[in-house]
């Protein structure tokens, strides 16, 4: 059989791979001049005044966290369909995580629900310090709604935007953080533009910047205007605060500068692609993604949902038969708080019911910009085969 097509796969340019290879003839192969042309790149694209590049996501979602103030016995919350790591980031502060259900429609965190909820932890004096949004697939939840319950209630918002560089949501860049405090990008093979590893947070906080540039770096400065003795000499540093070793490399940044070239036209590509499988697929008994007219998704997933009743086979039957077929479907997300390290918590599953009628009917198709249509048409006749009686 053929390689499997798989549902996320990586672009690589050749002046991706000379970037990279300058860097490794040049005198930095870290903390050199790449990382902040790459910071500047995506925080000046985005719209957003500054940008702390990592070694991940999941390094960006801690930093913020901790810069924003999360601490013990606070509370974080987010949507159960997402990866772990936007949840792991409170537990890694100490605070405690709980979950708010998702809109039936774009499977983001829904607005109805987090009122609902917010009202009930007034009264228990549980309200959240902190709400990570997760532009799932790529589109940008709804901020506006967020961002006025945030006003009310009291909590800061970081934008977990993995899926979603490249994305707009009302017609300005993800990423200015004019509805969050901290948007956060990772650059994972799988995602829309990649480093290998690496990830950043941007912000239009000069404060939470500089938080996050000390908490990257094991919390030293040697930036004289932020010690708080004077300076022994040349050599000196300070640690001001518990930091770690977070940093991106110079090699992850020039990829990174690189792969910015081309952003706008992988999402285009990507955009082209989800028009055709909305076509192809519109006669199958099958949810295709909708999209809210506010957003322009960056599309880093396509989902359908199965229309279970009008099937005679079971969800693992379809998936286990696309895989059998060759196609590298995959599911996106386990809802976070059926995990066993999350179960044992003891969340109320009763609220969180959309999230997991999703999880039973839900896979992710083949989405990156080198698919091709040929290997778009075996997809949708794989799909067919499992589908039509
Ligand atoms: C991929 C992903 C992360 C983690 O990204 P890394 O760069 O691998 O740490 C966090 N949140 C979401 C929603 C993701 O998809």
């Amino acid at each position: 059989m053929n390689k499997p097509i798989p549902y996320g796969r990586q672009n690589i340019s050749e002046a991706d791979i000379q970037a990279v290879v300058d860097v490794l003839r040049s005198d930095f192969l870290t903390q050199g001049p790449a990382v902040p042309t790459f910071e500047s790149a995506v925080a000046s694209y985005c719209g957003a005044a500054h940008g702390i590049a990592v070694n991940s996501a999941t390094s960006a979602l801690h930093i913020a966290c901790l810069a924003l103030g999360l601490r013990q016995d606070d509370w974080l919350w987010t949507t159960p369909i997402t990866f772990v790591a936007s949840a792991n980031c409170g537990l890694y502060c100490g605070a405690q995580v709980d979950f708010v259900d998702i809109d039936p429609r774009t499977y983001n965190l829904c607005p109805q629900a987090l009122e609902a909820k917010l009202v009930q932890a007034e009264k228990t004096g549980r309200l959240p310090k902190l709400l990570v949004a997760v532009h799932l697939c790529g589109q940008p939840c709804d901020m506006a709604a967020i961002h006025s319950l945030s006003q009310r209630y009291g909590f800061k918002i970081i934008e977990d935007a993995s899926h979603a560089i490249g994305g707009k949501y009302k017609n300005e860049p993800i990423g200015n953080c004019r509805y969050s405090d901290v948007t956060v990008f990772s650059f994972h093979p799988v995602k829309i533009i990649t480093t290998a590893e690496g990830g950043m947070a941007v912000t239009n906080n000069p404060e939470i910047a500089h938080a996050m540039e000390l908490l990257r770096s094991h919390g030293i400065t040697r930036d004289e205007s932020h010690m708080t003795h004077p300076s022994d000499g040349p050599w000196y540093y300070e640690q001001t605060t518990l930091g770690f070793n977070y940093r991106m490399t110079e090699l992850q940044a020039a990829l990174g500068v690189s792969q910015m070239q081309r952003l706008d036209s992988f999402v285009a590509q990507r955009h082209a692609l989800a028009k055709r499988y909305d076509e192809l697929l519109s006669k199958l008994p099958l949810v295709t993604p909708w999209q809210h007219p506010d957003s322009y998704s960056g599309l880093h997933l396509y989902v359908i949902r199965l229309r279970l009743k009008q099937i005679h086979k079971t969800h693992r039957q379809v998936f286990e038969g696309l895989r059998a077929q060759g196609i590298g479907v995959n599911l996106h997300y386990i809802p976070v708080h059926t995990q066993p390290y999350y179960e044992k918590m003891g969340h109320d599953r009763s609220a969180l019911t959309q999230a997991e009628q999703y999880y039973a009917e839900a896979i992710s198709l083949p989405m990156f910009q080198d698919l091709t249509h040929a290997q778009q048409d075996q997809v949708v006749a794989a799909l067919h085969q499992e589908l039509t009686p």
